[in-house]
């Protein structure tokens, strides 16, 4: 993808993606032609936009099994799953004020989460497998009667790992429990369909699937059951009340047809990227002290996480800044000193929690440009552990 030998190669892919230049042609014709106020119902330039806003959102109802109505767009994950937890936090106040999660879970769960417990609410942060998986007997067991909320995340932004969604849904579902995913990671690279999965309510965004940053929806379940959530932007009365604040059109077009398109390919881009993963952690574990962070198959296709032992992880990583451009950990949480919260919850040690490095293949990403990251990586390392001996 990167011609430019003197630009790091883009592996970063759980960050943010480059928006899809198909997506940027959706998105250009509602900027200056199509400008119009989708709630304009009195002239065409607002019946233009809202035909453009109602085709979109069937197109994101129908990625996931789901009604155009029970779509509400948003600025992303993290209002989506802000709009998620404190709407039912409020919503269903009444009925209880226990919340689960999972210690592994995004910041943008985990920060509301510890609003809430400033309110009264009780939130248990569930522990993982040494794999990154839930425990579904833990789960079970930590369901009570006063639970009103499950959240568990559908893909982890930095180890990659896949919950066991169906199982999650089916205990929610048997014990009349509402179910949350952040799917922030997952939409468009794997099946999602919320009737199958039994989930209630879902966060998405645009811009980890080629699409453009700043637009995202949560999906809010309108029958078996019906899911009321308390809105947490007043105004306009915009999204059927859930969320006031005009609608963007450029935005919305571009978050469908990238979703569209990573859905046409999606079984076959998994694939590709298997195979690149692959061949990568083919060539770095011939390396001694390698170890791979979550589990080696139930994960994101992109997706590879790696520790390793007897480096400082600031200077591996400074060490491969000029050939490819990565990340220890979450992007929001990199300029923290302290070690991830994800792998320190899978149990790795402090030094290998620190020296981690989260490698994020695209679809652009060619086979040469793999080899390259994986020669690179292997040097640095190796060079880094003699330092360490002459020290
Ligand atoms: C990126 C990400 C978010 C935040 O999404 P934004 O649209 O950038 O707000 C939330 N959860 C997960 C798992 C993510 O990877």
């Amino acid at each position: 993808m990167n011609t430019d030998p003197h630009q790091p190669i883009y592996l970063d892919h759980h960050a943010t993606t480059p928006v899809d230049p198909r997506v940027l042609a959706a998105m250009l014709p509602y900027f200056t032609e199509h400008f119009g106020n989708p709630t304009s119902t009195t002239h065409q330039y607002g019946w233009a936009a809202e035909a453009a806003v109602t085709n979109a959102r069937a197109t994101i109802a129908a990625a996931i099994g789901a009604s155009p109505e029970e779509i509400v767009f948003t600025s992303g994950a993290t209002e989506a799953n802000n709009l998620a937890l404190k709407g039912i936090a409020e919503a269903y106040f009444a009925k209880g004020q226990h919340i689960i999660t999972l210690q592994t879970e995004h910041n943008a769960i985990l920060d509301p989460c510890q609003y809430l417990e400033t309110l009264g609410f009780t939130v248990t942060y569930l522990p993982v497998n040494p794999d990154g998986l839930v425990d579904l007997e833990r789960l079970t067991n930590a369901i009570r009667t006063d639970t009103i909320l499950v959240s568990i995340m559908a893909a982890n932004n930095e180890i990659g790992v896949l919950q066991s969604l169906a199982e999650i849904g089916n205990i929610c579902r048997a014990r009349e429990v509402l179910f949350h995913t952040d799917a922030a990671q997952a939409i468009g690279k794997i099946h999602l369909d919320v009737n199958r999965l039994n989930i209630d309510l879902m966060s998405l965004t645009a811009h980890k699937v080629y699409g453009p940053k700043g637009i995202g929806a949560l999906y809010v379940r309108r029958r078996n059951p019906r899911v009321k959530i308390s809105p947490q932007l007043h105004g306009g009365g915009h999204e059927q009340g859930m969320r006031s604040g005009t609608l963007y059109p450029p935005q919305i077009v571009g978050f469908a047809k990238a979703v569209e398109i990573a859905l046409i390919d999606i079984d076959l881009n998994t694939s590709k990227l298997v195979a690149l993963r692959d061949r990568l952690w083919l060539q770095l574990s011939q390396i001694e002290g390698i170890y791979l962070n979550g589990h080696p198959t139930q994960r994101l296709a992109g997706n590879l996480n790696i520790s390793v032992a007897g480096v400082d992880g600031n200077a591996l990583l400074l060490g491969l800044r000029p050939i490819v451009a990565l990340s220890s950990g979450a992007a929001c949480s990199s300029a923290k000193i302290a070690p991830s919260h994800v792998l320190q919850a899978i149990d790795r040690s402090p030094s290998l929690a620190h020296a981690a490095l989260r490698f994020g293949i695209g679809h652009n990403n060619t086979v040469d440009e793999i080899d390259r990251v994986a020669t690179a990586t292997i040097e640095t390392i190796q060079s880094l552990r003699k330092l360490a001996l002459r020290l």
